[in-house]
């Protein structure tokens, strides 16, 4: 059931793999800011979906006990294997319909915010597919295959897609890419050049895109230009997961039409009421000008802001292991307490000069926090230096930033270039 989460310390193996890999062929394929943004965002999903994965099994389990065509033996192979062929086919259609519809297509942006395109950007999975998500695999239940077997497969096929989100793995022979959704392939569907857009929804076997005509090979002389026409620009993993309903909101409110207030959640993917198009003017990126998001971290800034994260993606990984033994309101509160330090190291991570007295309070609660829980004193001991380290660091750190100029200290510096 927990395979995402068993898979995990390989997803971080590969991914310093392809950090050393690329360092060494000199091949600018990571950013700091932006692998750290990408594994938070994919935590949180983990983290949220430790508290709503268990709804879509639920329904399978209702409707498969009540409505089954027939039942399919998990002691056969072939059920597997059909299962998995199967998942991959309504994949398809629940990312198609997750890029074409503007309110599926705010949850399912998040993948593609990232202007990088390596294997940390797998991990960037939104935190609001659990509410549509279910509905496209639900013929499977339907069909007899069990709720189990569902969630396996699925889980086998994330699996899959983690391995093809690469640049190190060229292009591959035609008749591979003829079957199987590639490393090249993927990449096309991470570009935003016009004739990538909506293109290799596939999970694994891109025959779906050849037969319904959403195939498109990487070509030589148009590379791709990872991200979204409309950038995030932000660090920030929550706020990656609402800026795209706040958007959509936004433009709900200021129109005057009643009529597009309801209908533009439901319309094509970048609909938008004439009315609020010049209301509301929004930049859209060229792929050919791109240049990409960062905000220029010190030295000191980026080792500080790499090791917090490190420490709350360790904690997150101990509480997804955990979790299946805690309370429904103790996971509540710890997911809601890693989510607050994620967020507010963020906001130290954009330089947002506010936000380090947040940032001090949180490493003093933290510190308190793990000495209430009156841990060995190994541990009391390791937790002293860190907190002291952090302190230590978080000074300096301040410092560099707070001796530039004045437009440099406001959140006008987070700008594009
Ligand atoms: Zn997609
Ligand atoms: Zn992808």
């Amino acid at each position: 059931m927990n395979i995402i989460v068993l898979a995990i310390p390989v997803f971080f193996i590969f991914i310093l793999l392809e950090i050393i890999i690329s360092h060494i062929k000199k091949q600018p394929y990571y950013r700091v800011n932006d692998t750290i943004c990408s594994i938070s965002t994919g935590i949180i999903s983990r983290i949220t979906g430790v508290m709503l994965l268990m709804i879509p099994f639920s329904i399978y389990q209702y409707f498969f006990t009540h409505f089954a065509l027939i039942s399919w033996s998990k002691e056969y192979a072939t059920t597997w294997i059909t299962a998995f062929i199967l998942y991959d086919f309504f994949y398809y259609w629940f990312h198609r319909y997750a890029h074409e519809v503007n309110i599926l297509w705010a949850s399912h942006v998040v993948h593609h915010q990232s202007e990088e395109f390596n294997l940390s950007t797998a991990l960037r999975q939104t935190s609001t597919s659990a509410w549509f998500g279910w509905f496209f695999y639900l013929p499977m239940a339907l069909l007899g295959v069990e709720p189990m077997v569902i969630i396996v497969v699925g889980g086998l096929n994330l699996i899959y897609q983690f391995f093809v989100h690469t640049q190190l793995v060229g292009k591959l022979s035609p008749w591979i890419e003829a079957i199987f959704v590639t490393p090249s392939l993927h990449g096309v569907h991470h570009g935003q050049n016009t004739r990538y857009i909506d293109k290799n929804y596939a999970g694994v076997f891109i025959l779906w895109d050849r037969i319904f005509n959403t195939y498109q090979v990487e070509l030589a002389d148009d590379k791709p230009v990872y991200g979204v026409r409309k950038a995030l620009a932000s660090w920030n993993p929550v706020w990656a997961n609402i800026e795209p309903y706040y958007r959509l909101a936004e433009d709900a409110w200021y129109t005057k039409s009643w009529r597009n207030k309801v209908s533009i959640w439901f319309k094509p993917t970048g609909w938008r009421p004439d009315d609020v198009i010049t209301k509301v003017p929004r930049q859209y990126t060229i792929p050919k000008d791109l240049q990409k998001f960062e905000i220029k971290l010190p030295l000191i800034g980026q080792v500080y802001a790499s090791i917090q994260h490190i420490i709350m993606i360790a904690l997150s990984i101990y509480f997804l292991l955990l979790a299946p033994d805690f309370s429904t309101q103790s996971k509540l509160i710890a997911g809601l307490v890693l989510l607050i330090n994620m967020f507010i190291l963020s906001l130290v991570q954009e330089k947002r000069i506010w936000a380090f007295s947040l940032e001090l309070l949180r490493l003093i609660i933290c510190f308190i926090f793990i000495f209430t829980l009156k841990p060995p004193l190994w541990w009391q001991t390791f937790s002293l230096l860190l907190f002291l380290a952090s302190l230590a660091a978080l000074w300096p750190f301040y410092r560099a930033i707070s001796i530039v100029d004045a437009k440099d200290l406001t959140s006008s510096n987070i700008k594009r270039g």
